[in-house]
């Protein structure tokens, strides 16, 4: 077993949490209509559906906040972390908005239009959603290994970059608007992408003259898995592994609610198109406020600028992923499935695998996360078919490529009982899975049905 990494801190501040019996928790399963999204925090003892704002943050954040400079127009605050994020990028321009999507929002109508394509090594829901809002296609083109979760592979985030120029070729150049390349590879699994990989494709952006973006929600995660698994970047720090990463792209979009550890809080950045950066700023003013707030409070700025440096620091990156591997260390002594190599947020359990009797069609991933909530009260949600949805065409369910469920960690917020928790709940479900049975829709609405679905499990 993987030893755990013990916490780079100590504790100052405690947030108590309500420990459930099973009867309550089945009571609240029927409330919440069996869905995840649905269920009162109070009723959930761990809380893994999302990584996403649900982190720690420092004294010194916190004592960031109080220092705040609230002004409209060129506030303290924004100068810093302009100052901050210049120094860590190496872009020109940055612009703080309020969260991931709204950087999406404000950048991608300005490089995609109708009969566009984007292509990624995978995009994430919001992010292939403002493709689309913007009247362009998203296509993914993630490397092979990717999609098998039982293969390990170094780096099963990267893009397929044969594939790439084979899709550039086929649609043509001229109607490719933008490439991203997300990192850590979410959808995947966390999974990282290699300096290599970041290199190769930009060199076959450049070729076809294409505007390469990073969707860099956990750029410092990533930079720690260069480290670990690229030899040429061994003894470089996660701070020369950034600017390396970020050389070979034009710009970039990120949630600042991952890697800087924030609760709220996103950054664009344009590495040096600086009629790009005025097209954008007329964008933020519109949907975010004026440039120097982007949507967020002056110490929601003055968090973010801290919480940036915080999250690169190299011995808080070793212990936030040694616990994801700690994790998935146990579930190999248990012989459960997950998408391997462990990713940098979190395990996605192979639902696929561990419930192999029950169908795409009722849902899997969805199946073991109710079973972890009813076992130990712990919330995690479906990365598969019951996410994917149904054809827009013809109505009918999807079949995806992965049936994950999702452990997702929050960042300094869980120790190692928890996880040892954790790991003993999904061996208890995984012990009893051939009693278990799947799930059927009741009620769904017509978008993102996942988030407010009626479910009931089939008898
Ligand atoms: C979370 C996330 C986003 C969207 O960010 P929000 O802050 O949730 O709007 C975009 N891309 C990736 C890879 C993400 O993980």
């Amino acid at each position: 077993m993987k030893k755990y990494i013990a916490e780079p801190f100590r504790i100052k501040m405690v947030e108590p949490i309500e420990m459930t019996t099973r009867e309550e928790r089945e009571e609240e399963l029927k409330k919440a209509h069996h869905n995840m999204f649905g269920l009162d925090s109070k009723k959930v003892y761990i809380d893994l559906l999302t990584d996403s704002g649900t982190g720690a943050m420092s004294d010194t954040q916190w004592a960031g906040i109080m220092r705040g400079d609230e002004a409209y127009a060129g506030g303290q605050s924004y100068k810093k972390l302009v100052e901050v994020s210049k120094e860590i990028f190496d872009y020109e321009f940055i612009q703080p908005v309020h969260q991931g999507r709204a950087a999406e929002k404000a950048l991608f109508p300005l490089l995609l239009k109708e009969g566009k394509f984007a292509i990624s090594n995978m995009f994430f829901d919001t992010t292939r959603a403002h493709v689309e809002l913007a009247g362009a296609r998203a296509i993914d083109c993630v490397v092979e290994e990717a999609k098998d979760p039982s293969i390990y592979a170094d780096f099963k985030g990267n893009m397929d970059t044969k594939r790439l120029e084979e899709i550039i070729n086929d649609k043509g150049s001229e109607n490719i608007g933008l490439i991203v390349m997300t990192i850590t590879n979410n959808s995947a699994g966390g999974q990282p992408v290699s300096v290599k990989n970041l290199r190769d494709t930009y060199k076959i952006a450049k070729k076809y003259d294409i505007p390469v973006c990073i969707d860099a929600a956990r750029f410092a995660e990533n930079a720690y898995f260069v480290k670990q698994r690229e030899k040429e970047f061994k003894d470089k720090s996660i701070e020369e592994i950034t600017k390396e990463t970020f050389k070979n792209a034009d710009m970039f979009t990120m949630s600042a609610k991952k890697d800087a550890i924030v609760n709220i809080g996103g950054l664009i950045g344009i590495k040096n198109d600086e009629k790009l950066y005025n097209d954008l700023k007329a964008n933020v003013i519109s949907y975010e406020g004026f440039i120097t707030y982007g949507g967020l409070s002056g110490r929601d700025l003055e968090a973010l600028a801290i919480g940036l440096k915080e999250g690169m620091n190299y011995d808080y990156l070793r212990y936030r992923i040694g616990q994801v591997e700690y994790l998935a260390s146990k579930l190999d002594d248990y012989n459960i499935a997950y998408q391997k190599p462990a990713g940098g947020h979190g395990i996605f359990l192979d639902a696929k695998a561990i419930l192999s009797h029950i169908p795409y069609y009722e849902f899997p991933g969805h199946t073991l996360a109710v079973e972890l909530y009813r076992q130990a009260g712990i919330r995690t949600c479906d990365i598969g078919s019951y996410m994917l949805g149904n054809d827009p065409d013809t109505g009918e369910q999807l079949k995806a490529d992965f049936e994950f469920t999702r452990l997702a960690i929050p960042r300094r917020v869980y120790t190692r009982a928890h996880f040892d928790v954790m790991a003993e709940a999904i061996k208890d479900v995984y012990d009893r899975r051939d009693e278990i049975k799947g799930f059927k829709i009741t009620w769904e609405p017509k978008v993102l049905r996942h988030f407010q679905a009626h479910l009931k499990p089939i008898e």
